[in-house]
């Protein structure tokens, strides 16, 4: 599974039409608040939790995305306006945390049964 086609919607959006047809549309602040890299997400090495600060979301450019390159075939790199660019976000990554309403309904069915 991968995206056939990765568009920027003006200044604010960016769409992702994937292989199967699904549309996804994020907008930049969710994928700059997601990013997943160990900087903003924090990670476990052994024992050891890294929690990272709070992100400073006033920071010029954060959320303005400059540049996107695919990793491989698996994954796409995002480029921010504040210099940020460690985050690799993958195709089921992505997929999964799809916004539309089709998708909650079926996350949600997940928790919300009853
Ligand atoms: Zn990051
Ligand atoms: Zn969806």
């Amino acid at each position: 599974m991968g995206p056939k086609s990765i568009k920027k919607i003006g200044d604010t959006e960016l769409q992702l039409i994937w292989d199967d047809g699904h549309d996804s549309r994020f907008t930049l602040g969710q994928l700059r608040d997601q990013c997943p890299c160990a900087g903003c997400q924090g990670e476990t090495v052994l024992l050891h939790t890294y929690v990272p600060a709070p992100a400073d979301k006033a920071t010029p450019g954060r959320y303005d995305l400059r540049d996107l390159s695919l990793v491989g075939s698996y994954a796409m790199q995002c480029a921010w306006g504040d210099g940020h660019s460690t985050g690799i976000y993958t195709w089921e990554r992505l997929r999964s945390s799809c916004p539309c309403d089709i998708c909650a309904a079926l996350h949600g069915s997940v928790n919300s049964t009853n």
